[in-house]
């Protein structure tokens, strides 16, 4: 089995554990390949979606439409609600490496000579992201494959002997950084989630449990209304209510460190040390420890209310 086979089969399993619970519910229908092109509206409401697939167009009502598109989603931008965000001055290069017996379990960082190289274990292989500075990613592919092999294996000398694998271009993909928020979630009949109500930076690795906690909190929230026959505005606001604080702490921790430590090592600058008040308070173990907590439970996290 090749390792993008076993990759599909691993979020195919996720896929799995969601839908078998959701089929529990005789009302749950599942369609895959449609791809969202136009929201339904009308008497001032989102009724719906248009949505495409291999056998034409269709069209699904509902009392609410939930837009959990993702960083660029369409939904939200045909609904016209007003995004606020700032623009990281990084993008990122994203790409495979394979792993081998003895490589390390913990996902491994590389600074240095103006590289900063992230490893996350993925299983039976590294994903591996190359921080760039924004708009440089053209540069880095007009100096050739073999230019950009042998800056990755002097960021990762570990691993220098596998970056063979990067054969063509097609496996290396630039995934613009984006951190912004939507003033407000939601419309009549409609209510965005995850990256497309507030899309995260990959800093931390924080996005997707994020935007597991708002559909939990969405959950909560609007289970009694919908089966009560309506969400009312009152209801959707709620959710970004409960939601909303911890992701502007979130993304202003992420945007600091876009500022303080990114930026500058993929810049060549190095990583600043911090102030002397600083450097004291990580000194203090509660302190240290606190990055990982926020990564590991969020500030504020959510739980299914029964
Ligand atoms: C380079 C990079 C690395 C990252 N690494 C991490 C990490 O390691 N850990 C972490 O927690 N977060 C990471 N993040 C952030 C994380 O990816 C997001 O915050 C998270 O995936 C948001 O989940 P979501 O469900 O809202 O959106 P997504 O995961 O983006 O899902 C959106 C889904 O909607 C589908 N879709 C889009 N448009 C349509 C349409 N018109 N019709 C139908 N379907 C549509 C897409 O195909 C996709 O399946 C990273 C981000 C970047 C940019």
């Amino acid at each position: 089995m090749g390792k993008h086979q076993r990759d599909r089969n691993q979020s195919g399993q996720a896929q799995q554990l969601v839908t078998q619970e959701a089929e529990r519910y005789s009302s749950f229908r599942l369609e895959m390949n449609a791809e969202v092109r136009e929201l339904v509206e009308g008497g001032g409401a989102i009724r719906g979606v248009r949505y495409e697939t291999p056998d034409g167009t269709r069209e699904a009502r509902a009392a609410l439409t939930v837009a959990a598109d993702g960083r660029d989603s369409l939904v939200r931008q045909q609904a016209g609600l007003r995004v606020v965000g700032t623009a990281p001055p990084i993008d990122v290069l994203w790409f495979r490496l394979s792993r081998r017996k003895g490589d390390p379990e913990e996902p491994t960082g590389y600074i240095g000579g103006s590289r900063f190289v992230v490893l996350i274990n993925r299983g039976d292989y590294w994903q591996v992201g190359y921080v760039l500075p924004k708009g440089a990613d053209q540069g880095v592919r007009a100096a050739g494959l073999e230019s950009f092999r042998r800056s990755v294996g002097e960021a990762v000398p570990e691993d220098a002997d596998r970056t063979d694998e990067i054969q063509d271009w097609d496996q290396v993909k630039l995934l613009s950084v984006q951190v912004n928020r939507l003033r407000r979630w939601y419309r009549p009949g409609l209510l965005c989630l995850g990256d497309a109500a507030h899309a995260m930076s990959p800093v931390g690795g924080v996005g997707i449990n994020l935007a597991i906690q708002d559909a939990v909190a969405a959950a909560n929230a609007l289970a009694e209304p919908l089966r009560a026959g309506r969400a009312e505005l009152r209801h959707l606001r709620a959710v970004q209510l409960r939601r909303e604080l911890p992701i502007r702490i979130l993304q202003g921790l992420q945007s600091l460190a876009h500022r303080r430590i990114v930026a500058p090592a993929v810049g060549g600058g190095g990583i600043p040390s911090p102030p002397l008040p600083v450097r004291a308070l990580l000194g203090l173990r509660i302190v240290r420890n606190l990055p990982a907590r926020i990564i590991g439970f969020g500030i504020w996290p959510v739980h299914v209310r029964p």
